[in-house]
């Protein structure tokens, strides 16, 4: 499943449409009928967490998508011929799995296999945000509120990292790497955890994350980060190294900081990575 930080790269990608009046197609599924759009300007795009959000001119006003685990967004030029309303004459072949298509002057969108594809109009995307936690990598997240969601709740922080509801876009490889970086134990409450670990715990998920963004990959090792830093601040592109992770996917070896064996267990959703010898700090 994508993490937030590929789900802001699609927003971005998306973003490449922004003033552009296009033809909406797709097949009608459930409440979503492509047709309403047509036409229409696509006015911006965001994520908020894993979900992304397509503004497009007119009421109702805002696609909403979540790709799940097999979901694709693409964006890319074509070259089809124009008609006389400045649109493509054609469409391209229909992919497998096409839920919508955006097809304007110069761009194609298409969107394939999501698990939510609806249109919401301001007050539904109002309480998608509602219940939606902060996302490190949006610009109004106010750290502060994320701070306090983790630190009033008994829940394990392993678990808390990964509820969307209560901080949202972190998924099952920065959860692991995350922890393994502040030495926590994912088994200790969010209540037992200082504040100050806490602060920096989402501070480190705002930097890997915004690295994440711009590498289009997910990036933890330490001098990989470093090398990753340089290069986005040189406005390089990061090219795709071999993956390097602490204890994500590492269950039976050696942790790379302490040497004692990295254990997994299923915790949340998903099975949860860590290291019984230096991630102890409980509170
Ligand atoms: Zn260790």
């Amino acid at each position: 499943m994508a993490e937030g930080h590929a789900v802001h790269g699609m927003a971005a990608r998306v973003r490449r449409l922004v003033g552009q009046p296009g033809r909406s197609s797709g097949p009608p599924s459930g409440s979503f009928d492509p047709v309403v759009l047509d036409g229409l300007v696509v006015r911006g795009a965001e994520a908020h967490g894993k979900h992304l959000l397509v503004q497009v001119a007119g009421s109702p006003s805002t696609v909403h998508l979540h790709l799940g685990m097999h979901g694709r967004v693409s964006v890319r030029r074509h070259r089809l011929a124009l008609g006389g309303d400045g649109l493509p004459r054609t469409d391209p072949p229909v992919p497998e799995g096409l839920a919508w298509r955006f097809l304007t002057a110069t761009l194609l969108l298409e969107v394939t296999r999501p698990t939510i594809c609806e249109v919401l109009d301001g007050a539904g995307v109002a309480a998608l945000h509602d219940r939606l936690g902060p996302d490190p990598l949006r610009d109004d997240a106010d750290p502060e509120a994320a701070v306090a969601r983790l630190h009033r709740s008994r829940r394990p922080i392993g678990v808390l990292l990964l509820d969307q509801g209560v901080v949202s876009g972190i998924g099952n490889i920065y959860r692991a790497e995350l922890l393994w970086r502040a030495r926590l134990d994912p088994h200790s409450p969010g209540r037992a955890v200082p504040v100050e670990a806490l602060r920096a715990l989402w501070q480190d998920a705002i930097d890997l994350m915004t690295v994440g963004l711009g590498a289009g990959w997910i990036v933890t090792d330490p001098r990989q980060l470093d090398d990753a830093r340089e290069l986005l601040t040189r406005g390089e592109p990061v090219p795709r190294w071999r993956r390097r992770y602490a204890v994500y996917l590492r269950r039976g070896r050696p942790c790379p900081r302490c040497g004692e064996t990295v254990r997994a267990e299923r915790m949340g959703l998903q099975t949860a990575y860590w290291c019984p010898g230096c991630q102890v700090l409980h509170g």
